[in-house]
């Protein structure tokens, strides 16, 4: 049986209470009471209920947006990195101080438990140390030339105006993730969060702004315009955008693509995931059944890495998943704001049908649902699921798709070779894992020939990344890159430079002229 946290849920009322204490902590306006007042719609998946209204950004606004980071980045450019780095680590430190009504705010407009949104913030944190340190290490290469008496090397510099889209289930930190290596890169930026996600955007900007201030940094290094599709496009055709960075679906990155391509512009996409972990019989399995839990029920099912196929050895696969049903049967479900609770709600309703939809369908197409229920919290609004496990036949179309839902299919496999293709044969590329203690098995699913996603993990599950390495995806995922690594290249232009300090003029490649 599914435990229930907490009945009732927070009225709408103690909920626009919690959001104005930590608008006014952060130093943010508090936005329009009135919730029917037009714009963008502020609401909480904890009970479903349009909590404040934000007003949309005119084509104007967003104009002079875009307008206002582009004179920014006139004077940011040529500002010292470090100096640009003293900017992020000001936003740092006011994170840590901020930290609970920042996850407060995550929790309410993303629905995420307090502990994964306070790690969402604490993620925000930890790429500012990131950034911090990269101020100081924009390294460019000194490199062999064939000629006397010249230097060849290469020098990175700052590329211009970054437009950022976010989606609404990382509100906060892929948004830092790109805005602090920007800004050490010398960057400017436009953000547009996610219209179901407009509060934390604030919240964030505020304290962004007073991080500018504190430091003397222009405050147009930083722009944030709120509205949907119709003013992330504005972004994606604009020319002064030198480089797009979007996190979303695949719908949204093949919408974006071809249109930031078509203008040469640069685009960073963070597209959707279909991730799967292969489970060998070699695997410890009380180790498996954790990670694979965290990673496919947490967030309720709706992270870019969440673990949504579950690629078993036909030996263990009873057992397996009979430790799956029985931890999933264990998970509180309710409040993500309440102590305890380890699944919150669904984002709205669309969310709750699709899953519907792709429990109907994987069932048509041969497979046995356990869990997949609605629960009832009380409060008709609110979309609170049982996660689900569905035994797949290896052959089927719905394990293809993304369904941003707790949803995870399992399928069995004789040999590790078969594994790997299945864990591959899916358009999508962004995370994978193994559970194995055997070496070579490990080995081989990180090989060139393993796993063909972006991220491949080995004892762990698909779900949380650390900033450190560079995060992203292949195939349909878009194959950008962000956070730690040299992701941060994507942020700046490179220069090769050579320089003749000899009294001769040799030609590369020994070619004479004259
Ligand atoms: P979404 O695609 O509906 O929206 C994402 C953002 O794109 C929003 O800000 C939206 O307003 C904007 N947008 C949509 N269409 C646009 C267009 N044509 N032009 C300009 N902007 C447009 O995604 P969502 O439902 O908010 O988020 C869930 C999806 O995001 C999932 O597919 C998930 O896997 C993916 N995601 C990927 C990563 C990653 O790093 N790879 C991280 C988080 C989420």
């Amino acid at each position: 049986m599914t435990t229930v946290v907490t009945s009732p849920l927070p009225t709408s009322d103690a909920l626009r209470t919690r959001v104005r204490e930590a608008m006014t902590a952060v130093g943010a306006q508090v936005p329009l009471g009135d919730p029917n007042a037009g714009g963008v719609t502020a609401s909480s998946p904890i009970n479903g209920d349009v909590l404040f209204t934000v007003a949309e950004s005119t084509p104007d606004q967003v104009d002079a947006a875009i307008a206002a980071a582009a004179e920014a980045f006139a004077t940011w450019r040529t500002t010292p990195a470090p100096v640009r780095g003293a900017l992020v680590a000001r936003l740092g430190q006011l994170l840590v101080e901020h930290k609970e009504e920042m996850a407060s705010l995550v929790t309410i407009e993303a629905g995420k438990i307090t502990s994964e949104a306070l790690g969402e913030v604490q993620e925000m944190i930890d790429i500012c140390e990131f950034a911090v340190g990269l101020s100081r290490q924009l390294y460019g290469k000194t490199i062999a030339s064939e000629r006397p008496g010249h230097r060849l090397m290469e020098t990175w510099h700052p590329l211009g105006v970054v437009g950022v889209i976010t989606a609404f289930n990382f509100p906060v930190a892929v948004w830092a993730w790109n805005t602090a290596v920007a800004l050490v890169c010398g960057d400017t930026v436009v953000w547009k969060p996610s219209e179901l996600t407009p509060l934390t955007a604030i919240a964030c900007h505020a304290l962004l702004a007073r991080a500018c201030a504190d430091v003397g940094a222009p405050e147009g290094v930083s722009q944030l315009v709120q509205g949907g599709r119709e003013v992330g496009e504005r972004l994606v055709e604009d020319h002064r955008v030198a480089l797009l960075s979007a996190t979303g679906s695949v719908r949204m990155g093949r919408q974006i693509g071809p249109r930031v391509a078509q203008r040469f512009g640069k685009a960073l996409l963070e597209l959707g995931g279909n991730n799967a972990a292969v489970v060998t019989p070699s695997a410890d399995l009380d180790l498996a059944v954790r990670g694979i839990v965290f990673s496919a029920a947490g967030t309720a099912g709706q992270r870019c890495t969440t673990l949504r196929r579950l690629i078993v050895h036909s030996s263990i696969a009873d057992e397996l998943v009979s430790r799956i049903v029985s931890a999933y049967a264990q998970l509180p479900v309710g409040d993500p704001s309440a102590d305890g609770t380890l699944v919150g709600p669904l984002i709205h309703e669309t969310s709750y049908r699709d899953m519907v939809g792709a429990l109907q369908q994987a069932a048509a197409e041969g497979g046995t649902v356990v869990g997949g229920e609605r629960v009832d919290v009380g409060d008709e609004g609110a979309f609170y699921v049982r996660p689900a496990v569905v035994r797949m036949p290896a052959q089927s179309e719905v394990v293809h798709l993304e369904t941003f839902a707790p949803i995870l299919y399992v399928m069995t496999y004789e040999t590790l070779d078969e594994a790997i293709a299945m864990n591959n044969a899916v358009p999508q590329g962004l995370s994978s894992a193994i559970f194995t203690l055997d070496v070579r098995e490990a080995e081989r699913f990180l090989a060139a020939d393993g796993s063909d996603c972006g991220i491949a993990n080995v004892n762990i599950g698909t779900s949380g990344a650390e900033i450190g390495g560079a995060f992203g995806g292949e195939k349909e995922t878009g194959g950008g890159r962000e956070s730690g690594s040299d992701a941060w290249k994507a942020y700046m232009r490179r220069a090769t430079n050579t320089v003749n300090y000899s009294s001769e003029l040799p030609l590369a490649q020994g070619v004479h002229f004259g």
